[in-house]
């Protein structure tokens, strides 16, 4: 089995990308756990059909420790399992902490036995970085595989900079590799060579660039994947192609973070910045 993370800056298209890659793998046959790792309990939405899952740290305070598997695990678009890790009361404890202990006890439950049939378990982590807890999946060796979603606006650039740092510390004692970074664009100049460039830099690949389109939030409207909603677009080709990329990836690497100033070369040399 295969354990991904989504990383990228707040509102890159974590979510949105991760929940249209996992329809697309789907149709590639493959069996996939998707787990929410934010407190906004958002990342199951267009694959459950916009119905409101209940959280694991929710039903753990109301319920206690017996949990069934059923009760925060639901069944969404193509027989995907859909959890929401959820989070801590607002300013009380640590979001990080919360993703540790919903995968524990998805892990407690069987969720991740071999009889389940898991090609992959994906999870969708928290956007910026703001403390320690967001390489908690990452430090505690619950994800493996890391794709970086990134756009060629700089502050994107920025976090997915910030992001390689953090792989390349938990790298070392652990067996962490970054698999690529995901260009969502934003139709900013020269974007694919930027992120190309972003990704040589970093010692990683753009392993695809996704366009910008309207058909995905025409999608989110209702409450489905692009995918889903309409089979033949363009849109929905693109992220079949991301899933075949993913699930053919072999490049998986120690990543090589940038100094800021490297960086801000980078977009210089774009004409980007200066
Ligand atoms: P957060 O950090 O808050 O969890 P996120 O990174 O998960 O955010 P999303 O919620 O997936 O970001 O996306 C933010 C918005 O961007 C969504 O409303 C989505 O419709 C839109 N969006 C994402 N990707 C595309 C795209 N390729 N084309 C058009 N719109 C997009
Ligand atoms: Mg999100």
């Amino acid at each position: 089995m295969r354990k991904i993370a989504i990383y990228g800056k707040g509102g890159i298209g974590k979510s949105t990308t991760t929940q249209n890659t996992v329809a697309g793998l789907v149709e590639l046959g493959r069996k996939v756990m998707i787990v929410g790792c934010d407190p906004k309990a958002d990342s199951t939405r267009l694959l459950l059909g916009g119905l409101h899952q209940k959280s694991v740290l929710d039903t753990l305070r109301e319920e206690g420790d017996d949990v069934d598997l059923d009760e925060i695990r639901k069944e969404g678009y193509g027989k995907t399992l859909c959890v929401e890790s959820g989070g801590p009361e607002p300013g009380v404890g640590c979001a990080g902490r919360g993703i540790i202990t919903s995968i524990s006890m998805l892990e407690q439950l069987g969720a991740y036995d071999e009889s389940e049939g898991l090609d992959y378990a994906f999870y969708d982590v928290l956007g910026d970085v703001v403390c320690g807890g967001f390489a908690m999946p990452i430090r505690e060796g619950k994800a493996q595989e890391i794709y970086i979603v990134t756009s060629g606006e700089m502050m994107a650039m920025y976090a997915a900079n910030n992001i390689c740092r953090g792989i390349q510390k938990y790298a070392e004692s652990g067996g962490v590799r970054l698999g690529g970074l995901i260009c969502n664009s934003r139709k900013v100049d020269l974007e694919a060579e930027l992120i190309e460039a972003l990704a040589e830099s970093l010692s990683t690949q753009m392993i695809y660039f996704l366009p910008r389109d309207n058909m995905v939030q025409r999608a989110e409207l209702n409450r489905k994947t692009v995918i889903e909603y309409d089979s033949d677009c363009e849109q929905a080709g693109h992220y079949r192609s991301l899933a075949k990329a993913i699930d053919e990836n072999t490049n998986h690497v120690v990543p090589t973070p940038m100094k800021n100033d490297e960086l801000e070369q980078l977009l210089v040399k774009f004409g980007l910045y200066g």
